[in-house]
């Protein structure tokens, strides 16, 4: 844990300005700064810097944050790893906070796997470097496959000596654990608990290395640290595995990691695309070859997890397959799965008998890539055409490959691109448009129950947007089931005009009208706590939350841009920069000048219409329940609750009324 006074030194010290001025050329433009964006491909700036507020926005992708959200985002760091990244650009020291005890087992346990793993890596590399045998052997072989000392540097790729427990001795005798030689999965231990001597003289020793004469891959996580392994044998033996790999360990989540992202993942995003080959060696000889945004499942069928990583960095995968590929069609399931989670799949298929790795020792990198740009096709509209040369001359068959295809296709979330897909494949297969789209409908209704539901959520213009025709004037959508845009606007006032004076008119015992001061953030807590209303959206509850805890000394926009909070410091960069109120940002800060010279009425407005939202939503509740009531006289008593929530409603209603006409 970084104390609290840390971050805050950090966020006083990491300029916005500064910090992304290292890596977007800026320019100045009136009070804020504007360059490329570096989230996203395009050609005219859109990404905006407010040193000001210490903020910045891409209007073009939407992407927005404080300094530390855009370390986290450019570098891909954690949150406490932008915070050490920043820290260590302004030469502030971090003395972490104590951690309670099962903390401190848990995370020096998952360090110890650490550690051991880049005890072991350097190990592999000394071997492979230093010794007679690894430079004959190892380095030979990896030279004969046509990897330079340069990628096999970058890469961090060993040997592992021709040995029972070469390396285990090696790591017992500089000080590691056997118990953690086995957890990290390098050593196996025949008595999985009995610590064993090192340098008994079984014949049989107890423990063993997991690999013995083979070359070695180290396998990185996100971030770089390396937590697991994987060895091709240089032995011809057939009985012998060409590749092992550690197990699933405490580090290692085999399904959730994907080889090779850390090399790829800032290419993978700047190019917004990532290439997805087989294995080890593939991804080393693309890189080789010039092409960096490369990555591989090891071995195993690409798995939601492996998947939800890739799109963090871009929608668009391209899956390679080498030329006498059988398993193209067995893919298919598990590409299916990655339409499912909305991203666009490409594939591309080398010449017969090829594997990346092969295929780009043969031709030169440029050759290599122009080979891609060309042949890389759709993936709906390869497989159509697969299946539609497969069953031409046979109508049967041809009926159930349609399915087939539809199948695809009905996976993809977005209509948009299904209605393109099934446009496409009705030419490519030469079948009727309507006979694939009723096809189509008939799967989604009976797969996706609330596919429907979701797509009707997605299609609806949000909220933002019209707030943004109609210009300042708020127009509120009938959603029955939230409330979470009137609370946006609560906690936007808030954030604004927290600390700002309002004069309410009340009236005194005495029947006589007083003036009374109070600040919006008072006035905004009282009329909440007057009508038990709940703020449901667990951020904007959170700030809420804060709001009352500081009434004394009510925090401004700055102390939530800074919050150590992410969650809660992202929310507010979006809540001050969402486009409702942010054509650009000049008109915006007029807007907000205006709204400010009509505080109250702002304020006020916003207050009834979140009232008038809770009732609605208890309307909407309550004839629910009148539904599916079979008891009469529970139904006149909910009608009775029925009657009195209208007329509240119509009471707010009113009010809003005349505040608007003021
Ligand atoms: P060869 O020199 O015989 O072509 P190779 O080392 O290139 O051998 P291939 O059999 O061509 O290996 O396999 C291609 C890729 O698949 C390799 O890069 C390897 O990383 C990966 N691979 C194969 N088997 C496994 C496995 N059991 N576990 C993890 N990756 C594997
Ligand atoms: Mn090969």
């Amino acid at each position: 844990m970084i104390p609290k006074e840390t971050i805050s030194s950090i966020f006083e010290a990491a300029r916005i300005d500064e910090v992304v001025g290292e890596f977007v050329a800026l320019k100045k433009r009136g009070a804020s700064l504007i360059g490329l964006c570096p989230f996203h491909n395009e050609k005219t700036p859109s990404f905006n810097v407010s040193p000001a507020k210490g903020i910045y926005k891409c209007f073009g992708c939407g992407k927005a944050g404080n300094s530390v959200n855009f370390i986290m985002d450019h570098e891909q760091l954690s949150y406490p790893e932008a915070l050490r990244w920043l820290a260590k650009k302004y030469n502030i020291a971090i003395e972490e906070e104590e951690q309670t005890p099962e903390q401190l087992t848990a995370n020096n346990e998952r360090e110890s796997l650490y550690v051991v793993c880049s005890f072991a890596q350097k190990n592999f590399s000394e071997n492979l470097w230093d010794s007679d045998e690894g430079k004959s052997v190892g380095l030979g072989y990896f030279h004969q496959r046509g990897f330079t000392d340069q990628t096999i540097q970058k890469f961090q790729l060993g040997y592992s000596f021709d040995q029972w427990r070469g390396f285990s001795d090696a790591a017992i005798k500089a000080g590691h654990k056997l118990d953690y030689l086995v957890r990290a999965g390098l050593t196996i231990s025949k008595e999985n608990n009995e610590p064993a001597e090192p340098g008994t003289r079984d014949n049989q020793p107890r423990f063993f290395d997991r690999f013995s004469a083979r070359v070695i891959f180290p396998v990185h996580n996100v971030s770089g640290r390396i937590i697991a392994f994987g060895g091709r044998t240089l032995k011809t033996d057939k009985k012998i595995a060409k590749y092992i790999n550690s197990p699933e360990t405490d580090i290692y989540h085999k399904s959730k990691v994907l080889y090779g992202l850390y090399f790829a993942k800032k290419k993978i995003a700047e190019e917004d695309n990532c290439y997805l080959v087989e294995g080890y060696t593939d991804v080393i000889s693309m890189h080789q070859a010039g092409i960096e945004n490369v990555v591989a499942s090891s071995g195993t069928a690409l798995t939601v997890d492996q998947i939800r990583l890739i799109q963090r960095y871009t929608k668009n995968i391209t899956i390679l397959f080498d030329g006498d590929s059988a398993g193209i069609k067995a893919s298919f399931r598990g590409i299916d799965l990655v339409l499912t989670e909305g991203m666009n799949v490409r594939v591309l298929l080398f010449p017969d008998g090829e594997d990346p790795d092969s295929f780009s020792k043969k031709v030169s990198g440029a050759e290599l890539k122009t080979f891609i740009k060309e042949k890389t096709q759709d993936f709906i509209a390869f497989k159509a055409q697969l299946l539609y040369n497969e069953s031409s001359h046979d109508p049967i068959k041809k009926a159930g490959l349609i399915k087939e295809i539809v199948e695809s296709i009905s996976l993809i979330p977005e209509p948009i691109y299904r209605s393109v897909y099934i446009k496409e494949c009705s030419r490519i297969m030469d079948v009727d448009e309507q006979a694939l789209l009723s096809e189509l409908n008939k799967l989604r209704r009976k797969k996706q129950p609330d596919a429907q539901r979701q797509e009707e959520k997605e299609n609806q213009v949000p909220e933002e947007l019209l707030h943004f025709a109609e210009g300042e004037k708020a127009v509120y959508k009938i959603d029955e089931s939230s409330a979470e845009h009137q609370e946006k606007d609560i906690i936007r006032i808030l954030i604004n005009f927290g600390k700002e004076k309002l004069k309410i008119e009340a009236e005194n015992e005495a029947g006589e009208k007083t003036e009374e001061e109070y600040s919006v953030c008072e006035y905004i807590i009282y009329e909440i706590q007057k009508d038990n209303i709940e703020i449901e959206n667990p951020v904007y509850l959170k700030i809420f939350q804060e709001f009352i805890q500081k009434q004394e000394d009510v925090p401004d926009a700055n102390y939530f841009i800074q919050h150590p909070d992410p969650e809660i410091s992202t929310t507010v960069v979006n809540i001050l920069s969402s486009p409702y109120s942010l054509a650009n940002w000049e008109k915006h800060s007029i807007g907000i000048q205006l709204e400010s010279m009509n505080l109250k009425q702002s304020a006020a407005h916003a207050m009834y219409a979140l009232k008038i939202r809770k009732i609605e939503m208890m309307i909407h509740d309550n004839q629910k329940r009148m539904k599916e009531s079979g008891n009469w006289e529970e139904q006149l008593i909910l009608l009775e609750e029925q009657h009195s929530l209208i007329k509240a409603k119509k009471i707010f209603s009113a009010l809003l009324g005349r505040i608007v006409l003021k």
